[in-house]
């Protein structure tokens, strides 16, 4: 192990005692909303995660960031709880949010929108997907209908955003609108202090999962007036800026996720190793001691894809299809996971007195966002076809 994976490991293994210790004993707190964990919650469990030194414990104290193989160490760790990422403040959107202001966001754009959300004080919100039954930008980015108009030296931005994560009670938003020319479509991104009167929360959506503080808001953008500075990065080079954002986030929802679906195996297996049927412990029927088998090859091969990812994304590769790939093979097996947990405790496994059924929940959601699985396999079945047609055949 070198010596910034030491580095990871020990601050991995006090996530992991933070989680266990301070945050799974929070998992029936009434203020678990079906809309995410109200925020009175968000700030009492910061504030424990600050006291512990785990609060964003993925940034460095001089503000950089671990490596994203350090990071998987880390965030699996924080995922042990639905609750555990919004602790120690790992979770999706800021995670990918702070990363994406790290790598493009200009000194003062650090000072005022970066800073508050590094130290916890605040929350964010991506504002990039639009309505389904308006026609807009949804798993194609390119019809985006949300415009950015120059008026003056001011941009007017006008549109709907939907599934938009966070949004209620969020202090910082990143919200994506449609540039460049009608022969050639871009989209730029901006930065905007929250709430603002000239976006209108329309509702929050009832959703199949619930850990996601502020839920998934619809909303109305009329007449939102920004200046230059509010530019996150170029004009026009929203897209690219995307990219850099949706690997490293895509995976990171892969690490958090795989350390609830080891927690889900975990609570699965106590109940398997004490629970009798027809004479004998259910884990001694083969039907139920194959599921969990299955779980452990599924969670070992997805901790090797999200390692061999990081690594990718490490070397200074955008990554796009190695995380395309992971993302697909790690929420597919993670979602194989919390379904036979689920399964292998029978009726308890349906009910809330564990998180199991809510991390069922959560993958299920999981295949869908950052990319739904078959959107990743279209995109790879392009690279295969584009490959075969520029190398010629082998
Ligand atoms: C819980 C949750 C949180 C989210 N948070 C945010 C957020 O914070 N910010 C934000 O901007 N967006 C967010 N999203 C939106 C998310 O990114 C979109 O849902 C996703 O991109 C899919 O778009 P869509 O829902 O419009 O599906 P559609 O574009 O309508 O696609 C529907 C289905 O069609 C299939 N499909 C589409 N294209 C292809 C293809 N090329 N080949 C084969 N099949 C295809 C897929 O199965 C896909 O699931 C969130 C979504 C969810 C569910």
């Amino acid at each position: 192990m070198g010596v910034g994976q030491t580095r990871a490991a020990e601050l991995a293994a006090k996530v992991e005692r933070f989680v266990r210790e301070v945050v799974v004993p929070y998992e029936q707190d009434p203020r678990r909303n079906t809309h995410g964990p109200l925020d009175t919650l968000v700030d009492e469990l910061r504030e424990k995660a600050r006291a512990a030194g785990v609060l964003s414990p993925h940034i460095l104290p001089d503000g950089g960031h671990l490596t994203q193989r350090e990071t998987a160490m880390v965030l699996k760790k924080s995922g042990l709880s639905p609750l555990g990422p919004l602790a120690c403040n790992t979770a999706a959107p800021d995670e990918g949010n702070m990363f994406l202001l790290g790598k493009v966001g200009s000194p003062a754009q650090k000072a005022q929108f970066l800073a508050p959300l590094v130290a916890g004080h605040a929350r964010s919100a991506f504002l990039m997907t639009e309505p389904a039954a308006d026609g807009g930008a949804g798993s194609d980015p390119s019809m985006m209908q949300t415009t950015a108009k120059l008026d003056g030296n001011h941009w007017v931005i006008n549109g709907r955003k939907a599934f938009i994560t966070g949004y209620a009670g969020a202090k910082v938003g990143i919200v994506m609108a449609r540039t460049g020319t009608p022969e050639k479509m871009a989209a730029t991104m901006f930065l905007v202090d929250l709430p603002n009167p000239a976006i209108k929360l329309e509702r929050v959506l009832d959703t199949i999962d619930s850990s996601m503080p502020g839920g998934h808001s619809v909303l109305t953008l009329e007449n939102l007036r920004l200046p230059p500075d509010a530019i996150l990065g170029e004009v026009d080079e929203g897209f690219k800026y995307a990219q850099i954002r949706l690997s490293p986030a895509r995976l990171s929802h892969c690490m958090r996720w795989h350390g609830a679906a080891t927690r889900a195996q975990e609570i699965a297996t106590a109940y398997v190793c004490k629970r009798q049927a027809f004479g004998k412990l259910l884990i001694d029927h083969e039907g139920v001691g194959f599921q969990l088998a299955d779980n452990l090859i599924d969670l070992k091969q997805a901790e090797l894809m999200i390692d061999w990812c990081a690594d990718v994304l490490d070397s200074g590769s955008l990554g796009t299809a190695e995380s395309s790939m992971a993302k697909v093979a790690v929420s597919d097996a993670l979602f194989r996971v919390a379904d036979r947990c689920v399964q292998v405790m029978g009726g308890t496994g349906v009910t809330q007195d564990s998180i199991v059924e809510q991390v069922f929940r959560e993958i299920r959601a999981f295949r869908i966002y950052d990319g739904p699985t078959e959107v990743h396999k279209w995109s790879l079945a392009k690279k295969i076809k584009r490959d075969q047609l520029q190398g010629g055949s082998k």
